[in-house]
């Protein structure tokens, strides 16, 4: 089996998978809240996987949350920094139009709170201009989000400069970098972000762990009270998943300029290879800079989902952007938001490609879309 679906999910890094298990194996497992010997032990083991995460992002270990996903990571940021605003004035919510769903929604629901949310268009490269977000900004805003990488289009986002802006309007500004940590070099204090989430099944960690990176000063209420991570995040810790996470984290850091370099030669082959193959080929963010692993191809004429089902049937798994929702196939709101129409989005698919990708992969896979893609064009 071919997986080209990495942005979705990685493997568990073999280094991860022993520790996971060795830590079962142990059968230790103590409530890092307990004051006996074993919750210290289990407490001494979090917080070394706390000061790790750290160090590799450029924070502090108090600024790190371990939470349960990407997901809970972003909404605790978004709607902790909404609910803990000091000035009741600040009524208004920035993100950009092309953010995961776990931004969008997050805001959707402060909508229904009473918040007013402004969703800054991209332009049709995929990358959000920072002076049009930064004019978005304002006196009566109580935070913005903005993705570092797209996941659908790898997409690199202007954070630095929107980060700059919003400390210049006094905006706490969230980066969810749950795309970039791995992919690029991800630090807290470098980005200059107040809030910045990511997760560790993105780089070969375990799912189900999330980090919320909470700067110093930065006020937030907690979506669950508890006493546990410093109040922000309340819930008996996954000690075990915070450790393989500080794993992942480090062996990925350790790699990440070897991995751009070799996904980047691979993947730029692929697109060569298939515009040369194919006619009517569009790769959506071609012109800007994207992460190294991501190509979002578009094959005028052709339907996303059949071509996807056929590479299923081949071994390939792919992905497209389009969401199933309640039975109908909503297009892609990233790529419509760049501008591509409903046929145009579903005519497209995101190939993102692993650490163990290959030449041969290559090969296979643009094979599989020579046959499928004509086929699908054919098709009535
Ligand atoms: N943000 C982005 C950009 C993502 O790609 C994802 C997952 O695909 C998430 C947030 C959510 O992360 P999780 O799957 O850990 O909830």
């Amino acid at each position: 089996m071919i997986n080209w679906d990495h942005n979705a999910t990685t493997p568990l890094r073999p280094e991860v998978a022993e520790l996971l298990v060795r830590r079962i194996r142990e059968g230790a497992g103590g409530n890092a809240s307990s004051i006996h010997a074993s919750g210290r032990a289990a407490r001494r083991l979090l917080e070394d996987a706390r000061a790790k995460v750290a160090q590799v992002i450029g924070a502090e270990p108090k600024e790190i949350t371990f939470t349960g996903s990407g997901t809970e990571a972003a909404a605790l940021c978004l709607k902790g920094a909404w609910f803990a605003r000091g000035d009741a004035a600040r009524t208004r919510v920035v993100v950009s139009a092309v953010e995961h769903p776990a931004v969008l929604k997050a805001a959707a629901q402060l909508e229904r709170h009473g918040a007013t949310v402004t969703r800054v268009p991209p332009g049709p490269g995929g990358r959000v201009d920072a002076a049009r977000m930064a004019e978005a900004l304002g006196p009566d805003v109580a935070a913005c989000s903005l993705m570092w990488a797209n996941n659908e289009t790898g997409v690199l986002q202007p954070v630095r400069e929107v980060a700059a802006a919003c400390r210049r309007a006094g905006v706490p500004f969230h980066v969810d970098a749950v795309q970039a940590v791995g992919k690029v070099r991800v630090n807290l204090r470098e980005v200059n972000a107040d809030l910045l989430t990511f997760s560790a099944h993105k780089f070969g960690g375990p799912p189900g762990v999330g980090v919320a990176v909470v700067r110093r000063g930065v006020s937030l209420e907690a979506l669950a009270p508890g006493h546990q991570e410093d109040g922000r995040r309340g819930g008996t810790q996954d000690v075990r998943g915070a450790e393989a996470t500080a794993l992942a984290l480090s062996l990925a850091d350790a790699e990440v300029e070897a991995w751009a370099a070799r996904l980047a030669a691979l993947r730029d082959g692929f697109e060569a290879k298939l515009r040369a193959r194919l006619p009517g080929v569009h790769v959506h963010g071609a012109d800007v800079p994207r992460v190294a692993n991501t190509s979002n191809v578009r094959f005028d004429g052709a339907d996303g989902e059949a071509v996807l089902i056929a590479l299923d049937l081949a071994g390939i798994c792919v992905s497209t952007g389009a969401a199933c929702s309640s039975g109908s196939l909503a297009p892609s709101h990233v790529l419509t938001a760049q501008g591509l129409t409903p046929a145009q989005a579903h005519a497209s698919l995101r190939f993102s490609l692993g650490r163990g990708a290959t030449e041969d992969e290559v090969d296979r896979v643009l094979a599989a879309l020579c046959e499928a893609v004509p086929r699908s064009r054919a098709a009535p």
